[in-house]
């Protein structure tokens, strides 16, 4: 997944557009989707700065017969999405900046931005889009679909191959499986992903993205029934391969799953800080 990679049709009116992003492995690109109709277009996670990526979106709107975007639509904050925005204003100062209403303060000021939430409609020509709502993997991520195309931009909901991070601070299991049951039941026929290829089979890629987590819940619950065990031995026990350097993502994941099933009473912590120990209630 190295390299540069091409811009692609999803559907009409709706173009991908690969940006080389400071993402977490295994990824390296952000895809920034351009989503138009009758000329009015809308650039959404615009994840790279420079005048490569501008270069890119701009190639992408001019095949979309938009001549100046009328905004940047933004699934959440994290920086691997968000870093083009000053670029963009750079060349279009007059852009509108949406974001998750839940997210705005962690906006930079100068972009004001403008909070979206579940159910907002935006109208884009003849088209009219609407917000959904899917926390989880951030704190107040929103993916956006668009019915006539029955395609929803799914942002870091899941991804187009692989597996999406849900970990702490931002992270909540709970409400990520909620999401994508939310998603689910929009019966999408594309899953357009922030990571990764297009998906043309939505629910399947939704059901696996909750299989992965239900089955990484499992494993956590088999874990426990061996007896308490502290975070350390969790991860040794249930990510035996993992290297140093990402054990701190490991944690976090983990950490976002026992909060779940703590949550649920079906684990208690029982020691003083993070580290544990948990057990099964
Ligand atoms: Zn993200």
């Amino acid at each position: 997944m190295s390299g540069t990679q091409r811009s692609e049709a999803v559907a009409d009116g709706v173009i991908r557009v690969p940006l080389a992003s400071s993402t977490l492995p295994p990824f390296t690109h952000t895809n920034a989707y351009l989503l138009a109709s009758d000329g009015v277009g809308l650039v959404v996670d615009p994840g790279a700065a420079g005048d490569e990526a501008l270069a890119a979106l701009g190639a992408g709107l001019a095949a979309l017969d938009v001549r100046a975007p009328k905004g940047i639509v933004l699934t959440h904050t994290h920086r691997d999405h968000v870093a083009g925005v000053d670029t963009l204003l750079g060349r279009w100062p007059d852009l509108r900046v949406w974001a998750p209403a839940g997210e705005l303060a962690r906006c930079d000021e100068r972009w004001r931005a403008v909070g979206l939430r579940h159910g907002r409609r935006l109208t884009l020509g003849s088209a009219a889009l609407t917000l959904v709502g899917t926390p989880g993997h951030s704190l107040d991520h929103l993916a956006l679909w668009w019915p006539e195309r029955r395609l929803l931009v799914a942002g870091d909901l899941v991804a187009g191959e692989g597996s999406i991070w849900v970990g702490l601070p931002d992270g909540d299991v709970t409400r990520y499986l909620e999401s994508l049951e939310r998603a689910a039941a929009l019966d999408p026929a594309t899953v357009a992903p922030a990571h990764g290829p297009v998906r043309r089979d939505g629910a399947t890629v939704l059901a696996s993205a909750r299989a992965h987590r239900l089955e990484r819940e499992a494993n956590l619950l088999a874990a426990l029934r061996e007896g308490p065990a502290s975070l350390p031995w969790l991860r040794a026990r249930l990510y035996p391969e993992v290297p140093a350097a990402v054990h701190d993502f490991v944690d976090r994941t983990l950490l976002a799953h026992l909060l779940k099933l703590m949550r649920e009473r079906r684990v208690a912590h029982v020691g003083e800080g993070p580290d544990g120990p948990y057990s099964l209630a």
